[in-house]
């Protein structure tokens, strides 16, 4: 790990005049230098000028250990006021700020009432001790977790290189959709269940504030391979917005790991439906851990529209959500995975048992 210089900011003003690159960016500048031939860095990097912001910092230790990003200034934003509250208002909508931890929401009972699959999701990352520090904002910003990208030896094209290890090389625990170019699997479970209550962010620089939607807000490789998100330099998620829950939605959601302990999921779906006369009048249905951003499956969506929810019509939607598929050489095993877990998932939003 370098050498570098440790700012705490106590005003958003502050963090954004300080910071001058993104993550996905500064990784970019520093293996710039690296030859694509040999990999590895004779000599170990060097710091490079770049500010980066800190929250819980779970998943920038592990970039800074590896040497695959090297700051200058690393500008915590963990002091900064006002940033760690839940305000879940039944006129306005709920409001999480970005530094809410997992283990808030987990624990948060109102949410529980009106966002089950959020509090779902929050309780199924990692371990406790991580969901204590882990903030939302930071869990939506995190890089992805391909073996090659997290290896410093592996100048791939995410990084800047000309070419993706994985596509030939292993590849079991990533993308069956949209995955010809860098079939990395988008790493955050709690951007599942926010893309499928159709969540907003807020995004603030030193010239104001933007509103992104969530879905928008994430990348594919096909636009851009270098980042998975359109975050600025010198941009900072101020806020979280999910719109009021009818009084008729119910939400669910799932995470399907390769053991019952902390890992990332093979996959994770999210269900929100809104149902009347016990028709199905709105539902979105987000498929998690199998594309390079929160995969939303309308062909899923439009096979329970007008349905009554049932055995039959959760089937018919799980078998919707699989089409069009591509799995590489070691990943087959999850399209049957996601189709059982879709079915699963949409029965819990519907409140049924499984059989
Ligand atoms: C063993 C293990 C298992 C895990 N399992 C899961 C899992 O199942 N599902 C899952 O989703 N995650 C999992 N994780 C990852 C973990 O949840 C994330 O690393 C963590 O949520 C990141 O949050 P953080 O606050 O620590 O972010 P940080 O590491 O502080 O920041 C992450 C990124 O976000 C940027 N950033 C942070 N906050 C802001 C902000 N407000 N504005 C602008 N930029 C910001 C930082 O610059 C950085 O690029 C696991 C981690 C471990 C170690
Ligand atoms: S999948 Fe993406 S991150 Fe992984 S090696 Fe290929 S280009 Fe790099």
């Amino acid at each position: 790990m370098n050498r570098f210089q440790w700012i705490n900011a106590l005003e958003v003003a502050e963090v954004a005049a300080q910071t001058n690159s993104t993550v996905a960016d500064a990784m970019v500048v520093a293996t710039r230098s690296t030859d694509s031939n040999q990999g590895a860095i004779e000599g170990g990097r060097q710091p490079d000028n770049t500010s980066i912001i800190k929250a819980g910092g779970i998943d920038l230790l592990d970039l800074l250990k590896e040497g695959l990003v090297t700051p200058s200034r690393i500008i915590n934003i963990r002091s900064l006021p006002n940033m760690d509250r839940i305000v879940n208002d039944p006129k306005t909508g709920l409001r999480i700020g970005p530094l809410v931890t997992l283990a808030q929401i987990a624990a948060d009972k109102s949410l529980q009432r009106t966002h089950t699959a959020l509090v779902d999701a929050a309780s199924h990352v990692a371990t406790p001790q991580i969901r204590n520090v882990a903030t939302i904002g930071g869990n939506l910003l995190q890089r992805p977790k391909c073996l090659y990208f997290r290896h410093e030896a592996f100048q791939c094209l995410k990084k800047g290189g000309d070419r993706c290890f994985a596509l030939e090389g292993d590849n079991e625990f990533l993308a069956i959709f949209d995955n010809q170019t860098c079939p990395i699997v988008h790493a955050s479970t709690m951007a599942t269940p926010l893309v499928a209550m159709n969540a907003q962010l807020i995004l603030t620089n030193r010239r104001g504030t933007r509103t992104v939607s969530l879905e928008e807000f994430f990348v594919s490789p096909e636009k851009d391979v270098r980042r998975e998100n359109s975050l600025q330099p010198g941009e900072i998620v101020t806020e979280i917005r999910l719109p009021v829950m009818s009084a008729n939605s119910r939400s669910a959601h799932i995470k399907q790991g390769e053991k019952e302990s902390f890992d990332w999921a093979i996959t994770d779906v999210a269900v929100v439906l809104e149902r009347a006369q016990e028709r199905v009048r709105r539902a979105s249905i987000v498929l998690g851990a199998v594309a390079p951003v929160p995969w939303r499956s309308r062909a899923a969506e439009a096979a329970i529209m007008n349905q009554p929810i049932n055995e039959q019509t959760a089937r018919a939607a799980a078998r919707a959500a699989v089409q069009g598929a591509t799995p590489l050489q070691e990943n087959g095993y999850k399209v049957p995975i996601l189709e059982a877990v879709v079915y699963r998932t949409i029965l819990q939003a519907a409140g049924q048992s499984l059989s």
